[in-house]
């Protein structure tokens, strides 16, 4: 025959024993005392509240006890362990509140101390030369007009008096954008603008008259990129048109151009040309701003920048044709006009000896910087 009581282990009943269970408590909230970080904590959590800690398996035995000694020991067992977490809850309390005024102090940020810079960044020198020619005409009161880059043949061309067979607009010199379904491209009758006197038009068919625009502008030919092409570049246009205008009022403001961009002592000079959108035309050419002039006949003083020449070209000029006047519903026996354009990209490269148009496009802050951080 055998009873529970007979499988009963005296060795296992010391692990019940009051003492025992004291020592236990004791150990476990010693552990909690000395530990000293949330770490440190946790691992004595396991160790003394966890499945196999002393008093989990003695809670365990309590099972093995005669019914008359359950209880007894079952209470020890409880208080103890209650005793163990709430010892552990406050020593969770404390370490974290250790900790949250550590983080406080090591953590905190000086505002005051001293930083490294970042640069800023730099606007492009295409980008602050345009401005820089508009701002010339803006403080004589023309305002700033701009037009679409993806732009009717009939305001690139036609409206400019270009005949149809003018070889501006042949495929190996403009992009045509193709039309619609499949439409020959030459056939969509919208192109990437060639230059910026579209804007002209627009302007003398969107404003009333007088009309004094200048208008900076990208534009697009079918050159191959190299040390002095690209397919896109910039040009600055300037358009006039009012009562009584003269070549003389062409003259003095390209003179008052120069003379703000390059120096007070700076004039222009105009030679005959031809361009199907001004009549007369001329082509501008300005005093070399680096010898003045002196490097002419003078081979002991040789100047690169204008080749000894004395003058440097500039850009195409002339009076508004009556042909484009009429085109764009303006009176030409009233009204006259002037109008002039150059690209921004050979103003730049005179101006501060860039001798390849490709450091223009690559992107290499290296290129911009020595232009100074202009924003
Ligand atoms: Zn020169």
């Amino acid at each position: 025959m055998s009873a529970p009581n007979k499988s009963y282990d005296p060795v296992e009943v010391e692990t019940l024993k009051p003492e025992e269970i004291e020592r236990m408590r004791d150990e476990a909230l010693a552990a909690f005392a000395a530990a000293d970080s949330l770490d440190a904590l946790h691992e004595a959590k396991v160790a003394h509240t966890g499945p196999a800690s002393p008093l989990a398996l003695a809670n365990r035995e309590i099972g093995a006890l005669p019914p008359h000694a359950k209880a007894e020991a079952g209470k020890r067992v409880g208080q103890a362990r209650g005793a163990v977490n709430k010892g552990l809850a406050a020593r969770q309390t404390e370490l974290e509140a250790e900790r949250d005024a550590r983080v406080l102090v090591e953590e905190a940020v000086d505002v005051t101390l001293p930083y490294d810079r970042v640069p800023a960044g730099a606007r492009h020198p295409l980008t602050t030369m345009m401005e820089r020619v508009a701002d010339v005409f803006v403080a004589m009161g023309y305002e700033v007009a701009e037009g679409p880059e993806v732009e009717a043949e009939w305001f690139n061309f036609d409206a400019l008096n270009f005949l149809p067979d003018h070889p501006a607009r042949q495929m190996q010199d403009t992009f045509f954008v193709r039309g619609p379904e499949g439409t020959e491209e030459s056939g969509s009758g919208v192109v990437l603008r060639t230059h910026t006197s579209p804007v002209q038009a627009r302007a003398l068919l969107d404003r009333e008259l007088p009309v004094y625009i200048v208008c900076p502008g990208r534009v697009f030919r079918t050159d191959e990129l190299d040390a002095t092409h690209t397919p896109v570049f910039h040009q600055i246009e300037l358009l006039a048109v009012d009562e009584g205008l003269t070549m003389a009022d062409l003259k003095g403001t390209l003179d008052h151009m120069v003379q703000a961009l390059f120096g007070a002592d700076m004039k222009t000079r105009l030679r005959p040309n031809y361009f199907p959108f001004t009549e007369p035309s001329a082509e501008m050419d300005m005093l070399c701003y680096v010898c003045k002039g002196e490097s002419v006949g003078n081979p002991d003083r040789p100047c690169r920048t204008c080749s000894s020449e004395g003058w440097i070209e500039l850009g195409g000029c002339g009076m508004v044709n009556p042909r484009v006047l009429t085109a764009c519903g303006v009176d030409p026996e009233k009204y006259s006009g002037f109008a002039f354009g150059f690209g921004i990209e050979r103003m730049l490269m005179f101006r501060h000896n860039v001798e390849d148009m490709r450091d223009m496009v690559e992107g290499d802050v290296r290129f911009t910087r020595p232009f100074g951080m202009e924003i």
